[in-house]
């Protein structure tokens, strides 16, 4: 009997050991690894560069406190802003954490620096934001709401792709509207460019704040450093995680220099938040990136995958469409896809979904063309032998 919570509906795969693409489990078996820990293991299992730079740091110094300076956390603090093209950067320990600070940051700007009573953040339904009490809330999917009431006041949820339903959202209460550029756990819905720029002008026109959730998306996933960057947007805040450290815990909150003031000494703390460890994992994830060019790579690859993808699967009558960025890829189905990524497990292929209907790819950004082509041919062999067309 495990001593956990059973918060998670676990594979029976324990894995052992990861190199590059590659997961091994407790019985030798080798996996193609197409979801790197949910967009997390960006730069591949075992990163070398990061995992000689955490050494080197283990055997110096982990952890200090934000009381004192921290040399690390500022040199990360300045490489990442200058990769993201951003002003100011608070560190956390994750996604939610990240959002959290958004959050708050957007009400106390406008509370402490503007002088207004402004707090309310409008959101997209099936948008995903995380699990924190403000940031499920802020979350469009009702399922991970069920029985945490009461839930904090201050969020508006609106159906994506409407303009209108925004400007009919916003009011003098409105402190800022939060989106994903590619709504990713929701089911990898790229937000429409139009659109998004609708949003943006909208901002700018009420004056309130744009805030990007880039937990995902952030750090050269989608074939830019941030997706936002590919979108030409200019958000006042935006939000990134799970990358950032190739999957030493961390996040940050990144804001415009006019949003330095809203936070002071006292206003916001996190006892983890860029210690000298997780700056380490940071400073070398962005470092090889910078080497490797690889939100290039990333760009180049994802169209090798998304373009052999639709060649091989595009004419089956089980998919329907194959859409994403970068290499976070989207194959939605006409039917439940569960089972295919069991037998993707026993096949040797790691997936995962988005939402019941849509197959989710997030290969690592070094992904191999070589590998490309294998994980396709499995893919394209399961569905082909696993779903009857008959049923579908
Ligand atoms: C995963 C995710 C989060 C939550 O991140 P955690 O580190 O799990 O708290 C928030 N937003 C988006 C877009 C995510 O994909």
């Amino acid at each position: 009997m495990s001593s956990l919570f059973q918060t998670y509906a676990r594979y029976p795969l324990a894995f052992v050991k990861g190199q590059g693409s590659w997961l091994w489990d407790d019985k030798g078996n080798k996996y193609l690894d197409f979801m790197s820990g949910l967009a997390v293991t960006n730069l591949g299992h075992a990163p070398k560069k990061v995992s000689d730079k955490l050494k080197e740091q283990i055997d110096t110094l982990w952890h200090t406190s934000n009381l004192f300076i921290v040399p690390k956390q500022e040199e990360a603090a300045q490489k990442l802003a200058e990769v993201a093209q951003a002003d100011a950067v608070f560190f956390c320990n994750s996604g939610a954490e990240a959002n959290e600070a958004a959050i708050k940051l957007a009400r106390r700007y406008f509370q402490k620096v503007k002088g207004e009573e402004r707090y309310e953040i409008v959101t997209l339904g099936k948008s995903f934001h995380g699990r924190t009490l403000a940031t499920l809330t802020a979350t469009g999917q009702d399922k991970v709401k069920e029985g945490f009431l009461p839930l904090p006041a201050g969020f508006v949820t609106v159906p994506p792709n409407d303009i209108r339903a925004i400007e009919d959202a916003v009011n003098e209460r409105t402190a800022a509207v939060m989106i994903e550029m590619v709504q990713a756990e929701g089911g990898v819905y790229p937000l429409d460019e139009t659109y998004a720029k609708q949003i943006e002008q909208l901002c700018r026109d009420k004056g309130i704040l744009l805030i990007v959730d880039e937990v995902q998306t952030g750090m050269g996933r989608t074939g830019a450093w941030f997706a936002h960057h590919r979108y030409g947007l200019k958000p006042d805040i935006f939000t990134v995680a799970k990358g950032v450290a190739s999957g030493f815990p961390a996040g940050a909150m990144l804001g415009r220099e006019y949003l330095k003031e809203a936070f002071i000494a006292g206003s916001h703390a996190t006892t983890f938040g860029g210690t000298p460890l997780a700056s380490s994992a940071i400073i070398a994830t962005i470092e090889t990136m910078q080497e490797d060019d690889l939100p290039q790579h990333a760009a180049k690859i994802g169209e090798l995958l998304a373009g052999e993808l639709r060649k091989e699967l595009g004419d089956h009558p089980f998919v329907q469409e194959v859409r994403g960025l970068g290499l976070l890829i989207g194959i939605e189905c006409t039917g439940p896809v569960g089972d295919l990524v069991l037998e993707g497990q026993k096949r040797g292929l790691l997936f995962v979904t988005a939402g019941p209907n849509v197959i989710r790819l997030l290969p690592n950004l070094y992904v191999s063309e070589e590998e490309v082509h294998q994980a396709v041919n499995l893919l394209t062999s399961i569905i082909q032998e696993k779903v009857p067309t008959h049923s579908v």
